[in-house]
């Protein structure tokens, strides 16, 4: 009788330290979760802030646009010259040019 009493008590102090250390797992489970929440969220909210990336990219070279049938010159995003048809388009790479093959300013460049 006493040994089976013996045996009880020892296997439910088994069971005691078994519930133990499962507590500890969770436990150390909720504080890697809690980490892991952490960056999440830090993550999250790089995402959301843009980021301004400074290139050394020098900006495009600002061309103008003409036109074989007018003796105006435009920036290219004048909505004069996004209508220029291609096969009319005349492209210069200063306004000193475009003056000296004739063509004056439009409103878009004053
Ligand atoms: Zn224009």
């Amino acid at each position: 009788m006493k040994q089976i009493e013996e045996n009880i008590i020892k296997s439910f102090n088994g069971v005691k330290y078994d519930l133990a250390s499962i507590h500890t797992k969770i436990y150390e489970i909720m504080n890697k979760n809690e980490e892991l929440e952490r960056t999440v969220f830090i993550l999250q909210n790089r995402l959301r802030t843009p980021t301004i990336i400074k290139t050394n990219v020098k900006s495009k070279k600002t061309r103008y646009v003409g036109t074989k049938d007018s003796n105006k010159y435009h920036i290219e995003a004048c909505p004069y010259a996004k209508n220029i048809k291609k096969k009319s388009k005349i492209i210069f790479g200063t306004k000193k040019i475009a003056e000296k093959k004739g063509y004056g300013p439009c409103k878009c460049l004053k």
